[in-house]
């Protein structure tokens, strides 16, 4: 297997890891793939690359303590309600209030970063985050374990400042599950040919996050700092955390150059930072649905060479047919989108299953003087790693009755069945954790709906829409409308008007009229005229633009 970045050897990683990387897990939320990517970004000071020395963040517990902890707190503390009013005692020296009550201003400072808060519903304080208007608002996955379960109850006066910070984790890895590290190593290795891209990321990045809003960045910095000092006095608090990037599958895959071709274009505006950004996150997002999509795709066997070409792009291209709504032929449409996206589903689900198959029968076949029994449930403990004890204890059961079975069957009927066991055993994990990223990060930035509902499909929001036509037309140029519909399909496999349909055999396998597709067509060339992104000459020319 080829891999790009930190793999190790000795772990047990599950075959989802081993299809899609090291790791994307459905609990991280949509934004937080941005504020993953940026803070590793910012923590090896904006290079990008593959290190063996870690990145570097900085906690900044006092601040985000001072932005969102207060009385409607969903886990209360003793020690951060303490922890609070000593910082704001000391930020109190700082403010020159003019007359004016000094907790007033203070507070005022407060709603202002508050304002930024992106991540806020049923979290804890150390679990919220702030949009990453400046480096110094990014905050990192914090958890203080067992706040829920124990209040503090013991004398905080026998507690030194560093100590109130004290039992709050950096790596739990529920939030920050890795999404942004996975891609932060797709726009790495898929430079590693392109410098100037590479160097032109970085350094827009750089701009974006410390040149821009820097008075904010300063105020909140202050706030900080205010806290190290504080804890600093008694000389044991470190304000950094350190973390290691996973790695990637099948570093020379094209994909990953185009996704940083797009990125580097997407870079390439004059539009308002924290616009920019905001596209970005949708950008990280659709690409990450991209990217599963095309691991998922039955044609990525164990090929080794597939993923060196622009063959896996043809041959692993998604499906993504948009729905837009219309009048009468809109429901054609739309059951085929739906059908499409439960394809998507299913062709991950059959590429765990086709996983468990091929390292079963390779060991099986490694092995032929050993029982294929005895070989899976050795094989069953590499893989078993992060499962939970039920499904372990299941399998263990079962494997126990087909032992009793097994004598009075085929090889191949115990094989079909030892491939059986250790697929449900793994599939649960898999389902719970896997399975829904692409319908979270899809509905999230307007690519799939409806939000709730039955019949989900391939739809296309106004920020999406936006974002796509900054990557593919340049900064001052144009596209006729023809060929944006073709490097939409080409790229990335969207689906919109009848060419891209028949290329993918859609009109066949559905049996519909090429009209519906024509019609699917005009309407999507309509949405981008009122949303300002094109501009129609006459009935045979329209040209793509920027906003
Ligand atoms: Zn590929």
């Amino acid at each position: 297997m080829h891999v790009y970045g930190n793999y190790d050897k000795n772990a047990q990683y599950t075959p989802e890891t081993i299809i899609w990387g090291h790791r994307l897990r459905e609990g991280q939320e949509w934004i937080e793939y941005l504020l993953e990517f940026l803070a590793v970004l910012a923590g090896y000071d904006y290079n990008f690359g593959v290190y063996t020395d870690e990145y570097i963040v900085p906690k900044r517990l006092g601040l985000r303590r001072f932005v969102f902890y207060d009385e409607n707190e969903k886990s209360p503390d003793l020690r951060d309600e303490d922890a609070v009013k000593k910082l704001k005692e000391r930020l109190a020296h700082y403010v020159q209030a003019n007359g004016h009550p000094v907790e007033d201003i203070i507070q005022q400072i407060r709603s202002l970063i508050r304002s930024f808060a992106i991540i806020e519903k049923n979290r804890s304080w150390y679990a919220k985050s702030l949009f990453p208007v400046h480096e110094e608002f990014i905050l990192w996955e914090a958890l203080r374990k067992g706040s829920k379960r124990n209040t503090y109850r013991d004398d905080l006066t026998q507690l030194s400042l560093h100590e109130l910070d004290k039992g709050i984790e950096f790596f739990a890895r529920n939030f920050f599950a890795r999404g942004g590290e996975l891609y932060y190593l797709m726009i790495s290795a898929g430079t590693v040919t392109k410098p100037l891209w590479r160097t032109g990321i970085a350094s827009r990045f750089k701009t974006l996050l410390r040149d821009s809003h820097w008075t904010l960045g300063s105020i909140a910095s202050i706030i900080n700092q205010a806290w190290v000092d504080l804890t600093k006095s008694d000389g044991k608090a470190e304000d950094i955390v350190k973390g290691k990037p996973g790695w990637l599958p099948d570093p020379t895959c094209p994909l990953y150059t185009y996704f940083a071709e797009d990125l580097y274009n997407l870079l390439d505006n004059q539009l308002d930072e924290l616009e920019c950004l905001e596209l970005v996150a949708h950008l990280i997002c659709f690409h990450i649905i991209i990217y599963i999509y095309h691991r998922a795709h039955p044609k990525n066997c164990s090929d080794s060479t597939l993923h060196q070409s622009d063959r896996c792009l043809q041959n692993c291209r998604p499906e993504i047919l948009i729905d837009l709504p219309g009048d009468n032929d809109g429901q054609i449409i739309r059951s085929i989108s739906a059908n499409l996206l439960k394809r998507h589903e299913r062709w991950q689900i059959d590429q765990v299953r086709h996983f468990v198959q091929n390292r079963v029968t390779l060991s099986i076949h490694q092995h032929p003087n050993a029982k294929p029994i005895d070989i899976v449930e050795r094989l069953a403990d590499e893989y078993f790693g992060n499962i939970r004890q039920t499904m372990r204890s299941e399998f263990q059961q079962s494997i126990g009755k087909l032992r009793q079975r097994a004598a009075k069957m085929k090889n191949e009927e115990i094989i079909e069945e030892l491939i059986n066991l250790m697929y449900d055993a793994l599939a649960s994990n898999f389902q719970r954790h896997f399975l829904g990223i692409h319908r979270r990060l899809g509905r999230a930035i307007g690519l799939i709906a409806p939000q709730r509902g039955p019949q989900p499909r391939f739809v296309i929001g106004d920020t999406l829409l936006k974002t796509l036509t900054m990557v593919i037309v340049p900064s001052g140029g144009t596209l006729p409308f023809s060929k944006f519909l073709e490097h939409l399909y080409q790229r990335y496999g969207v689906i919109i008007g009848p060419d891209e349909a028949k290329q993918t055999g859609l009109i066949n396998r559905f049996a519909v009229n090429e009209g519906a597709f024509a019609r699917n067509r005009d309407r999507f060339l309509n949405r981008m005229k009122y949303a300002g992104l094109l501009t129609q000459y006459s009935d045979a020319t329209a040209m793509v633009h920027r906003p």
